[in-house]
């Protein structure tokens, strides 16, 4: 079977033995697409995973070969996440999923660039939904990245009819203001790209530049009676972002920081102090959280048409440049024909 392994400074199509149950409880899936993740682009860039990694986790693929108590079969077509949590241990118990070890431990093989996968018992139990007809292979591959997205907004535990601003509008952020629009809170977007903002805006975002700070948070304030936003979703990862979530904020509003950024530079601490600020993180989701993206997807809830390019799998490559230059909002390899 073929996959895409990170080689070097290139994404390489390795042909290596096709991936078997060997008796292992689970599924062998046939992937037919799989989203290209900023966080794949980042490993692959960084040069954070090694040599003959099989990067993607965004999968949709139709069941192959099974053994498992499931209530998946044969032919079956389904969307899955690659993180289980223990459900056991203390970060667990305390809701903080994704810093489970088993989370970070479990994984979909090889990974999702690939014409195979195996997928443990675990994933078919808790993350794992069979797609219905009414939605497209590309759409449904939102799952996992919108499921990352409702536990940020979840996180915020905001009240309803709150104002929010999203900051960078590239395709994580529209789909968290797609998903900040479906908990019924009023959204604002901001990026430094105009076809970003000019995309959103038609989406009914309500979208500015930002490269003027000063000017943008006198739109900000115009528009919430002078307080400013009651959160801010941090999915950009320029360093100057945090200057523009600083100046927007309402005194006791909250932070949410989605993304990592180059210089790694704090939030101020007098900031947070006197103005009562909540400067908080999220990573990624807890099966709960996806079975709400799942939901909010298939009941169309949340809108994601229309935001891939679509790239064979031979093509990957390019897919990856294509990302890195803003070319694009979201690549999806299209992997194998049902
Ligand atoms: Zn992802
Ligand atoms: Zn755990």
């Amino acid at each position: 079977m073929k996959t895409a392994q990170i080689n070097d400074d290139k994404i390489v199509i390795k042909e290596i033995e096709n991936i078997k149950l060997d008796g292992r409880k689970g599924a062998i899936v046939k992937v037919l697409g799989c989203g290209l993740c900023g966080s794949d682009i980042v490993k692959f860039r960084h040069k954070i995973s090694p040599n003959g990694t099989v990067l993607g986790h965004e999968i949709v693929g139709i069941i192959e070969d099974v053994d498992s108590e499931t209530q998946f079969s044969k032919g079956d077509k389904i969307v899955s996440s690659h993180h289980i949590p223990c459900f056991n241990c203390t970060y667990c118990e305390h809701g903080n999923y994704s810093m489970c070890e088993h989370f970070k431990k479990s994984n979909i093989m090889p990974g999702g660039f690939s014409e195979k996968i195996y997928l443990s018992e675990e994933h078919l139990k808790n993350v794992a939904y069979k797609v219905p007809d009414n939605i497209t292979d590309e759409e449904i591959s939102f799952y996992e990245p919108l499921g990352c997205c409702i536990r940020a907004i979840k996180r915020c535990n905001l009240k309803e009819g709150d104002k929010v601003l999203v900051v960078g509008l590239g395709s994580i952020g529209l789909i968290m203001a797609e998903g900040l629009k479906a908990f019924g809170y009023k959204v604002f977007g901001c990026d430094l790209i105009e076809k970003r903002i000019q995309l959103a805006s038609s989406k009914g975002i309500e979208s500015f530049n930002s490269l003027d700070i000063e000017t943008f948070n006198k739109i900000i304030r115009s528009k919430t009676n002078n307080y400013g936003v009651d959160a801010v979703f941090m999915t950009s990862g320029a360093d100057k972002a945090i200057d523009v979530a600083l100046k927007t904020v309402k005194h006791g509003g909250k932070i949410l920081v989605f993304s990592s950024t180059p210089l790694n530079n704090g939030y101020a601490n007098n900031e947070i102090y006197y103005k009562e600020l909540t400067v908080l993180g999220s990573y990624s989701p807890s099966p709960d959280d996806l079975k709400d993206s799942f939901d909010l997807i298939t009941s169309k809830k949340v809108n994601v048409e229309d935001l891939t390019t679509i790239y064979p799998l031979s093509n990957i490559q390019m897919a990856f440049d294509d990302t890195v230059l803003n070319k694009i909002f979201k690549a999806y390899i299209k992997i194998s024909q049902v």
